[in-house]
């Protein structure tokens, strides 16, 4: 699934600014107003990198980047900070808190989207990566088109990104619920047994009952990707 970021931003229009150009690269996002808020999402879900507002109300970025890094668990959590201080002191001192970089505002969008995708080529590549490829089925996220060899595959929007969910990590299994959170995410007015019919359409799509079946149905579990397909 796509790289989940965590804005730490008070103002609004900034906030959604970001989550709204997030959303159109494909990553997720959420967004807390607060400093003291951040130890509560980090705990319901752990993100793929923060973008941590400097000045806060109540805990500044500074303080919030600290408590991040003292916790064993988040550590090594990429951090961008925002900020409005632009001065080369200040930069210096964000960096020693730990920020793996450092965005000054006014940004620009498009400097702030790269700057992510820079930290996510090395934290998780597969987020960024354009293609995803296992055996002879071929999943190309920019243009949303799947390839079985040289056939076109033709998918619904919510098959096209279980199989992108799946083919993300290849060989680990999904219980129906965490594809039900990470598929349909908050339109989810639906059971569990909706995953089951949306993977064998998916099935029925990607081998029309006659080529090799790359998706594994684990009994009691869930659902995988088999990492030997195609090999
Ligand atoms: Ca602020």
């Amino acid at each position: 699934m796509s790289a989940s970021i965590l804005i730490v931003e008070d103002e609004a229009a900034i906030h959604q600014l970001l989550a709204y150009n997030l959303k159109a690269e494909g990553f997720r996002s959420r967004v807390v107003e607060t400093g003291e808020e951040v130890h509560g999402a980090l705990n319901d879900e752990m993100p793929d990198l923060v973008l941590l507002d400097w000045m806060l109300p109540g805990l500044s970025g500074i303080e919030v980047c600290k408590l991040i890094r003292a916790r064993p668990e988040t550590q090594g959590l990429p951090i961008i900070m925002l900020t409005a201080r632009g001065e080369e002191a200040e930069r210096v001192r964000g960096l020693a808190t730990g920020a793996d970089d450092y965005i000054v505002k006014p940004f620009s969008v498009p400097e702030v989207m790269a700057r992510i995708r820079t930290i996510l080529r090395r934290v998780k590549p597969e987020s960024v990566a354009e293609e995803l490829e296992q055996g002879d089925i071929k999943l190309d996220r920019a243009k949303k088109r799947v390839l079985r060899g040289s056939r076109d595959v033709t998918l619904s929007p919510t098959e096209f990104r279980l199989l992108e969910y799946l083919m993300q990590q290849p060989g680990r299994v999904f219980s129906r619920a965490q594809l039900l959170d990470r598929v349909w995410g908050n339109e989810a007015d639906v059971d569990e047994r909706t995953v089951d019919v949306h993977v064998g359409r998916l099935r029925k799509n990607l081998s029309r009952g006659k080529e090799q079946d790359p998706i594994r149905t684990v009994r009691t579990s869930g659902y995988a990707f088999d990492e030997r397909f195609g090999r």
